[in-house]
């Protein structure tokens, strides 16, 4: 008989033991190997059949267990010591302690999936992982921050793989209290609800629930309370589960509920107020009219006055160029929700008009969630160089009249957390022969330290492993008759490429595939084969991609192949954990530019496998010649199929004639090149790509600066705020007749030579603004052809001096510091210390 309600019991604990529960709920175990470790050790086979959750161990232990335990010395004594380090690592000072003030009090961090761990299955690929690093990172730097989410009933689903090869999907249901999250209450013992006036006199409830993230709480939105209809119960169901009006509520909820629950926790904790608001994507982009509705309703600010002050203290990070992937609504949907008693205070026309693709291009009929974001956050950015430059044109509509490298969007490349990252073996290494665990900070290049026999040693067992487990989950998901060949499949001589993803179309998980016969030469060559280890879910709703992963599926089960090109089912962040490891090469296919920045190798990267990747999102930036191998990219191609031909020829010339004979080199036993780039790419991108350097970035360029503006604005009851909102208004108002009247200069003779100085004399039409107002640029450098300034610019600014004809004078001089063609453009932008770029305001008089 099914139950009709299931809960864990919780097990007593005795004064011994009690430590355990706080170990057990902060999710720090889930990065430190001895807590976690500690952990296994009361029960090697049970904490397998828990996931690895320590909160499940305990409630399943056992007290027979308990009490045996409660009497080992040793283990007692384990568990005193860790306690000891957890609270150390709770109060210490870290990074963000040392650094000068000011320096933000409180950031709250929006995102729509959290990845934390395997057995918090909140995310459903790397938007979500990202997330859970930030949140990791931010932890061990000590920056306070504070996570908001949706907590699901039952995540992201399960992926199997039927007889036919076709995607299955499960979504097992989470307790929350046995994964060890507690539910937020007031300080008499009720808990918190959260509520949101929907359309037709609804309301729509959520308890919060948080997890522990190490320093960092975790808040998450819980639709599943009795307050709520049957229906709105559904709201968190599932990620990214419905469409339409069930992904809006989600998005209501994690927004405007959200900031919700920030000011509850804030309220209960005692906690500053958040200085500053960042959204992981476009989803959570209702939080900046919430806090302008609390701006309106608590302290009477006017819609423009709110909106500066809330556009001040907001940070929006784009994840993505692809369509798909950004929120669009109908606009007569979301004019239902805003125009209700949702958003005290707020005028839904105006509301809805800054999420409105109102613009050349745009389809003025669609919310889009992105253009939101942009309009609500001063401060925007993508995930890589290259993505930052994708985005400045892809959003550059937004700004009109303003050339695309200008576009106020700038970039900070994501990272991973190393200590969740790489291997327990490799730590362990690590602490031999550099004195810690910090893999990411050491020179593995050192022979002295880590030899070529360790290291070799090391990445072998890793393999191994990952051989172990590949076998594993293919024998348990085979039926009698087929399992007896899982036993073989996998050699952990053999140099290993790994390649995982989610599956929409530009990840191309088939182009491998794209010259079968090749592919299995490559595979079966009788003396140096190459295997592939393949992972991969598809969104429920896209049988394209489901298509993809039964190609892959299929062609993978052919006897001639099967032993040496596996699929594993369920490629969680669990199995992440072995795959990354356990693989010499870690493959990427994107089209370029269309993966944003991708995280997976750089986790394999820090566990020393070697990138064989597009020039794309991160590794465009990052290859380096000696780190792993880059596949060209087709540009010239006339359609996709051409291009994906090529690539995928590109693919197997490299792995041919590169990759594999420089594994199969050796000396000794031991491929003493391939060590060479493994040592370099451990050293060199141990130093880039982590989460720490990721989340200091986000802290000294985007959230001190987006603080010092939310400071500057509020204070003095928001006097700041309404002096710039007065000072959008008068400027808009008088641009469109501001004007570069002449610009003089001394003449240049045809032989002007480096190191001449001009000067330069703009007359400019202020029409009633100061000329404190603006700023007169003086722009030069090198030109095209075309007369275009084409490379770096020096910019320069012209000052006041005196008027002209009721108009101003502007002046200055330029040095001619470059040699070859050379221009100069004069340009009025507005001038205030709250900009964070000259032409935010999409407000530029060019002369002509
Ligand atoms: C890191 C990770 C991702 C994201 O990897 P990409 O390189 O961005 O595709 C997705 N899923 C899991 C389980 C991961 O660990």
């Amino acid at each position: 008989m099914k139950a009709l309600r299931t809960f864990t019991v919780r097990p007593v604990l005795s004064p011994a033991l009690a430590p355990l529960d706080r170990l057990a709920t902060n999710w720090r175990w889930s990065w430190s190997r001895a807590t976690s470790s500690l952990f296994a050790s009361m029960d090697h086979d049970l904490w397998a059949r828990v996931d690895e959750n320590p909160s499940r161990l305990l409630g399943t232990i056992g007290q027979a267990r308990l009490d045996e335990l409660a009497s080992d010395e040793g283990f007692i004594a384990r568990v005193r010591a860790e306690d000891e380090r957890l609270e150390a690592y709770l109060t210490g000072e870290r990074w963000f302690q040392g650094l000068a003030d000011p320096k933000p009090a409180h950031i709250a961090y929006f995102s729509p999936e959290f990845g934390v761990d395997g057995s918090l299955p909140q995310y459903s690929g790397g938007l979500g992982i990202l997330a859970g690093d930030h949140l990791k990172s931010a932890s061990d730097l000590g920056v306070p921050l504070t996570g908001v989410g949706l907590f699901y009933r039952a995540g992201y689903f399960r992926q199997s793989i039927g007889d036919d090869g076709w995607q299955q999907e499960s979504y097992p249901v989470l307790d929350p209290y046995g994964l060890g999250l507690r539910q937020l209450q007031e300080l008499d013992g009720s808990p918190v609800e959260i509520s949101l006036e929907l359309p037709a006199g609804r309301t729509l409830f959520a308890r919060v629930w948080v997890a522990d993230i190490g320093r960092v709480p975790l808040l998450l939105l819980d639709a599943e309370t009795p307050s709520n209809s049957e229906e709105l119960r559904r709201v968190t169901d599932r990620l990214y589960g419905g469409g339409g009006e069930h992904r809006l509520h989600q998005e209501l909820l994690l927004g405007i509920g959200g900031v919700r629950a920030v000011r509850a926790w804030c309220r209960i904790t005692g906690r500053p107020a958040p200085a500053v608001f960042h959204t992981n994507e476009g989803h959570a982009g209702f939080q900046g009219l919430e806090r302008m509705s609390e701006f309106i309703a608590r302290d009477g600010l006017s819609f423009e006055v709110a909106l500066a002050q809330v556009r001040a203290s907001t940070v929006f990070t784009t994840h993505t160029p692809v369509p798909a992937g950004i929120d669009r609504f109908p606009r007569t949907l979301v004019a239902d929700y805003l125009s209700g008693g949702l958003l005290a205070g707020i005028d839904g026309t105006r509301a809805l008009a800054l999420g409105l693709e109102d613009y050349d291009g745009g389809d003025p009929h669609v919310f889009n969630m992105a253009v939101l974001g942009l309009h609500l956050g001063q401060h925007a950015n993508g995930v890589s160089l290259l993505h930052g430059k994708v985005s400045r044109g892809m959003f550059g509509a937004l700004w009109p009249g303003i050339d695309s490298d200008e576009v106020p969007i700038t970039s900070i490349t994501n990272g991973v957390h190393a200590p969740t990252w790489v291997h327990p073996s490799l730590k362990a290494l690590s602490e031999r022969g550099f004195g810690d665990a910090l893999t990411a900070d050491h020179d593995w290049r050192d022979r002295t330290a880590v030899s070529d026999g360790e290291l070799w040693g090391v990445r072998m067992e890793m393999k191994q492993e990952l051989v172990a487990e590949a076998r594993r989950r293919l024998g348990a998901a085979a039926s009698a008759s087929t399992s007896a060949w899982t036993a073989k499949v996998l050699d952990p001589e053999v140099l290993t490429i790994g390649f995982a993803r989610r599956v929409p179309t530009y990840k191309r998980l088939t182009l491998m595939l794209r010259d079968p016969e090749r592919l299995t030469r490559l595979l079966t060559d009788p003396d140096r084969p190459v295997q592939i280890v393949i992972g991969g879910k598809s969104h429920p709703a896209d049988d394209s991609g489901k298509t993809l992963i039964q190609q892959l599926v299929r062609f993978s089960r052919d006897p001639k192949v099967r032993e040496r090109i596996v699929f594993l089912p369920d490629y969680d962040i669990t199995l992440a954990k072995k795959l990354y490891p356990g693989c010499d090469v870690w493959l990427n296919t994107p089209v370029r530019p269309l993966e944003a920045s991708g995280t997976s190798g750089m986790k394999a990267a820090l566990n020393g496998s070697l990138n064989l990747s597009i020039l794309d999102g991160w590794w465009d930036e990052w290859y380096d010649g000696r780190n792993g191998w880059a596949i060209p990219t087709a540009d010239t191609a006339a359609n996709d199929d051409e291009r994906d031909d090529a690539e995928a020829s590109a693919l197997y010339d490299l792995i041919e004639h590169q990759l594999v004979p420089t594994f199969y080199e050796r000396e000794g036993g031991i491929p003493i090149g391939w060590l060479e780039r493994v040592r370099h790419t451990m050293t060199d991108l141990g130093r880039k790509a982590t989460s720490d350097r990721m989340v200091r970035d986000y802290v000294t360029r985007l959230y001190t600066p987006a603080s010092a503006n939310d400071h500057a604005l509020s204070a003095d009851g928001f006097a700041g705020a309404r002096e710039l909102a007065a000072f959008l208004t008068r400027v808009r108002d008088a641009w469109p007749r501001v004007s570069v009247r002449a610009v003089d200069a001394t003449a240049v003779s045809a032989q002007a030579r480096a190191g001449d100085r001009i000067s330069v004399r703009a007359i400019v039409d202020l029409d009633g603004l100061t000329p404190d107002d603006v700023s007169v640029q003086l722009i030069s450098g090198a030109i095209d052809a075309d007369g275009t300034l084409a490379g770096d610019r020096a910019t320069s600014e012209l000052s006041a001096a005196g008027e002209d004809d009721a108009a101003t004078v502007f002046e200055g001089s330029l040095e001619l510091d470059a040699t070859g063609p050379f221009g100069y453009a004069v340009r009025v932008v507005p001038r205030h210390d709250r900009l964070v770029s000259a032409v935010e305001l999409g407000l530029v008089a060019v002369a002509t």
